[in-house]
């Protein structure tokens, strides 16, 4: 009986993680669809613009979407086991994050609990995320790569040109640093080290970074 309930919410939650994303989608298609009518005589440069910068907010909506709608939705509290219906959730101001995806906002919640009074951010844990972090580990490790590469300002302005991801110049350096990409040595030793994330891997993209950096003229 439980289990059923359970199931039932979860599939509440799962349809409305669909329709939050379909309607996002459907804005994309709307938005693309009446530039296409205002604009007929627009060449091949500016509709693949318009693609872009359309299909990337898309992209930071859906990821905002999914984060959301990580982790269990009852959790335990993570140091006494009581169960979540007996804490006490306090809403706190959404979270930004920048990603690959771009500037990502999710809503968090503040778990405190009655019995042992710990508080905690169900959601951070699932996401595997630091409570003041502010940038995806992926974006911090396209940051490092372009970091060890060229400039910070110019790895940073890569970055809003190819990827249309905007960062500050000092918070790609702070990542870079950390990193250790001060030397084209630890940079190809990144390239080399990079992995697609899980159940995308593809070896050529792989090679081809190696390729591209081995090959890259000493300065
Ligand atoms: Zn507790």
């Amino acid at each position: 009986m439980k289990e059923a309930r359970r199931s039932g919410r979860r599939t509440r939650l799962d349809t409305a993680l669909r329709e939050q994303m379909f309607a996002s989608a459907t804005d994309a298609v709307n938005a693309l669809c009446t530039w296409a009518h205002d604009e007929p005589l627009a060449d091949f440069d500016a509709r693949e613009e318009r693609v872009l910068k359309i299909g990337r907010q898309l992209l930071a909506t859906w990821l905002g979407q999914l984060a959301s709608a990580a982790g269990p939705r009852s959790p335990a509290c993570p140091k006494c086991g009581i169960h979540s219906l007996n804490a006490v959730r306090r809403r706190r101001k959404p979270r930004t994050v920048n990603s690959r995806c771009g500037s990502v906002h999710f809503p968090r919640m503040r778990l405190t609990c009655r019995r042992c009074g710990h508080s905690w951010l169900p959601l951070n844990s699932v996401l595997g995320m630091d409570a003041k972090q502010r940038t995806s580990g992926g974006l911090q490790h396209w940051e490092a790569l372009l970091g060890g590469l060229t400039t910070f300002a110019e790895a940073a302005q890569l970055l809003e040109t190819l990827a249309g991801v905007d960062v500050g110049i000092e918070t790609l350096r702070t990542h870079a640093e950390a990193a250790g990409t001060d030397s084209k040595t630890s940079s190809a030793r990144l390239w080399r080290t990079w992995r697609p994330p899980r159940n995308r891997r593809r070896t050529t993209h792989r090679w081809v970074m190696i390729t591209f950096c081995s090959s890259r003229p000493m300065a």
